[in-house]
């Protein structure tokens, strides 16, 4: 990579910085006031947001437009406000699966909606214009799915400019010549910070604008407020930012972003422990991202040196759900030691607006590079294949009044039914239901397969693995979200 002068910062990395470091901390401290209540989980739609852009249509503090329209139909808006020279864009889910920036724009918006921080306020919206397109692929969001309905991924249309969400991102961007833009997505939570067992919460990436990757002032101001972000979220979540690889894309939006010359900040929300719905993330967004604004609108983002964005950690794809280490397997007569990773795969419903676990064993063997969000060192317990309830069940009621914790005690991790109702598409307990034929498959551990088996250890289960969930069999709490159905 070009090296470029550095400003003799090295001394004083975060010169200038402590009002923004202020400003940080409060609101960090009061963001419930701000959270905006109606979107509280990933699987948002179009028509979720509608209210609130309605609202802010008829608030004169802000100034909404439509700027276009998907292929599905539904509107593609931009929010704006500030009277500044300088032009801050911000989009977000482009990739229909990944709303938790479009959550944390609703969050800003009430912020700058709100009667508090009056001098940080006008410091920005007097310095800046701010722009914010939330959803910008709708109908993905509606199907909770990356693609839109072109079946084509956005961010690779940056060039050919074949769907009127690329033609309208491109469009609004010329138009407002901004100076700096926010590209904002969700990455897979099995993103960790390399070399750690710490998930990326935030991966944050300055797009190369050539193949060279050279560093020219647009994509080193986006670097330095870099920098600037990934020191606020150290305080929050240390050690839980990623960097991304910079390899030049040529289709890409951020990449080309960058290369026309706005300098183009691109965040990915990643996982963070116990937070499924990604709420914990949202607010670190929300608190990255406007301490970043109040940095751009002070200026003093100028003072910080770019080679710190080098030494953030990159990027790694290393984490399992649940990871089991060190269990005997015996197989064909033989004993085995070995590693299993759990990846717990949400499968939707129909209509998109909740989901279900399908679980899969995702690797096995020898699994010392990798970590989980969950890790059992099952050293001296052996893989016990699960048995069937031994009576057979005739109504989803009977097994409901069964004492799932004793069956799970007894090796048990199937109910067997005479019918199972036909619209059930997975066991709402912590067993899978088995139809009046179904033949329990013999414990085979293999890549693909549902995770679900016992840890014995002296004799007695102490451990059961259900649907890649881990229940420890001493304690009354049983965390399996649900089970399978095998007819
Ligand atoms: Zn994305």
């Amino acid at each position: 990579m070009k090296q470029i002068a550095l400003a003799l910062l090295c001394a004083l990395p975060m010169l200038g910085l402590g009002q923004s470091s202020a400003l940080t901390t409060q609101l960090y401290d009061t963001y419930e006031n701000y959270k905006e209540g109606s979107i509280g989980k990933r699987r948002i739609k179009r028509a979720d947001i509608q209210p609130l852009i309605a609202t802010y249509s008829s608030n004169p503090k802000f100034k909404v437009s439509t700027v276009g329209r998907s292929i599905g139909g539904k509107e593609l808006s931009l929010i704006s406000l500030g009277t500044g020279d300088v032009n801050v864009f911000l989009w977000s889910q482009m990739h229909g699966d990944e709303p938790t920036a479009t959550q944390a724009i609703f969050d800003i918006l009430n912020f700058f909606d709100s009667k508090d921080f009056k001098e940080e306020k006008e410091a920005i919206l007097s310095n800046l214009s701010i722009h914010f397109l939330p959803m910008l692929n709708p109908d993905g969001a509606e199907l909770f799915q990356r693609r839109n309905l072109l079946g084509i991924d956005i961010n690779r249309d940056a060039l050919r400019l074949q769907s009127p969400e690329s033609k309208t991102l491109k469009r609004v961007r010329d138009s407002l010549a901004a100076d700096f833009g926010f590209n904002l997505h969700d990455q897979s939570t099995y993103y960790n910070a390399e070399r750690t067992d710490k998930p990326a919460t935030i991966s944050y990436l300055a797009p190369a604008y050539n193949y060279e990757k050279d560093i020219n002032e647009v994509r080193g101001n986006a670097m330095k407020i870099i920098v600037f972000m990934n020191s606020i979220l150290q305080k929050y979540a240390p050690g839980q930012v990623g960097r991304y690889n910079d390899d030049f894309e040529p289709r890409a939006f951020g990449d080309n972003i960058q290369k026309w010359g706005t300098s183009t900040i691109l965040i990915e929300s990643g996982g963070y422990p116990n937070d499924t719905e990604k709420q914990e993330i949202r607010k670190l967004n929300y608190v990255s991202i406007l301490s970043a604004i109040y940095t751009i609108a002070k200026q003093n983002y100028k003072e910080i040196a770019i080679g710190e964005y080098e030494k953030i950690p990159e990027n790694d794809r290393k984490l399992f759900d649940l990871k089991i280490t060190n269990a005997s397997y015996n197989l064909m007569g033989n004993s085995y030691k070995i590693d299993v990773g759990i990846h717990q795969v949400e499968v939707d419903y129909a209509d998109h607006n909740s989901f279900w676990y399908s679980s899969r064993i995702l690797d096995q063997g020898d699994l010392s590079t990798y970590y989980g969000y969950e890790t059992l060192d099952a050293t001296g317990y052996t893989l016990k294949q699960a048995t069937a309830y031994p009576k057979t069940l005739n109504t989803l009621n009977e097994v409901q009044s069964l004492d799932f914790g004793q069956l799970l005690k007894d090796g048990h991790a199937y109910v067997r039914m005479s019918t199972i109702p036909a619209k059930q598409l997975n066991s709402p307990f912590p067993v899978h239901l088995i139809g009046a034929n179904y033949k329990i498959p013999e414990l085979k551990l293999q890549p693909g397969i549902n995770p679900t088996f016992f840890l014995e250890k002296d004799g007695r289960l102490e451990y059961a693995v259900i649907n890649g969930f881990l229940v420890n069999l001493s304690q009354s709490n049983i965390e399996v979200p649900n089970g399978m159905i095998y007819k």
